[in-house]
């Protein structure tokens, strides 16, 4: 299996400027010994410029918690695949459920900042999930795949390489309450045949898929055993250096 292992921390609206330059420069001080993940550091807007500095020469990408689906203009307030690519940054979250429920973000929508992503060189990594409701009420593997057939499908196999998916249970984050391990594995080994339907197997069997909801040093190690799950969407515990860092050492 050559598919490769990442962990993705999201900031969130969460850090001042002093308090990201401490959390980074610990994190990579620290990165080398996990040689074999692939680290994500994903903080507001603002940190960037300098995050990209401080991760230079190492083994620790910078990513955005979102990007606009147009290349540029009056759009007061958002920031486009372009500028980020400008900055250098590497990867941009989309479709995260705050994003989906706060900012009322389509399928659509999501479909069309992939494309923009993609454009400009970013690598998405595109979260789905179900809330609660949705699980209780059952059919709610359909209900994410439907979210990736949506934001994902039209793309071509060439494109589909270039993505990362997080499955983010709604009702595991920020929550404590993480899925079990054989959840997890369960709707990633759904996701992953989906996906192989619809591309090919290797498609599938190269594709990351991550795991994010309440996503600790106490469980990372079960949940990354799990054959389907490549890493983690961390956010919680992606804000004490010493918490993301354990997660990374969890393979
Ligand atoms: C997230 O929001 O992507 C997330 C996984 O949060 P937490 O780890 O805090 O549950």
């Amino acid at each position: 299996m050559t598919r490769k292992k990442i962990v993705a921390g999201n900031w969130k609206m969460n850090l001042s400027k002093n308090e990201g330059e401490q959390l980074i420069s610990a994190i990579v001080a620290q990165a080398a010994q996990s040689p074999a993940v692939e680290l994500v550091l994903c903080p507001p807007f603002p940190h960037i410029g300098y995050a990209k500095n401080l991760i230079t020469a190492t083994n620790v990408f910078l990513g955005s918690q979102n990007s606009h689906d147009k290349k540029s203009g009056a759009y007061t307030g958002e920031v486009s695949a372009t500028i980020l690519k400008s900055f250098d940054v590497d990867y941009v979250i989309l479709g995260h459920s705050e994003r989906r429920e706060y900012f009322g973000e389509s399928d659509a929508l999501l479909a069309a900042k992939v494309n923009e992503a993609l454009a400009n060189g970013l690598k998405p990594i595109f979260c789905c999930g179900e809330s609660l409701a949705q699980r209780n009420a059952g059919g709610f593997v359909e209900l994410v795949c439907e979210q990736i057939r949506n934001g994902l499908f039209h793309l071509s196999k060439e494109d589909f390489a270039k993505i990362v998916i997080a499955y983010e249970p709604i009702w595991a984050i920020g929550t404590g309450v993480t899925a079990t391990s054989q959840q997890a594995q369960e709707m990633h080994a759904a996701l992953r045949s989906f996906i192989a339907k619809e591309y090919d197997a290797a498609s599938a069997e190269n594709l990351s898929i991550l795991y994010g909801g309440s996503c600790k040093p106490d469980n990372a190690q079960e949940l990354f055993a799990c054959q389907d799950v490549d890493g983690g969407l961390i956010g919680g515990a992606s804000l004490k250096a010493s918490d993301f860092l354990a997660i990374a050492a969890s393979f």
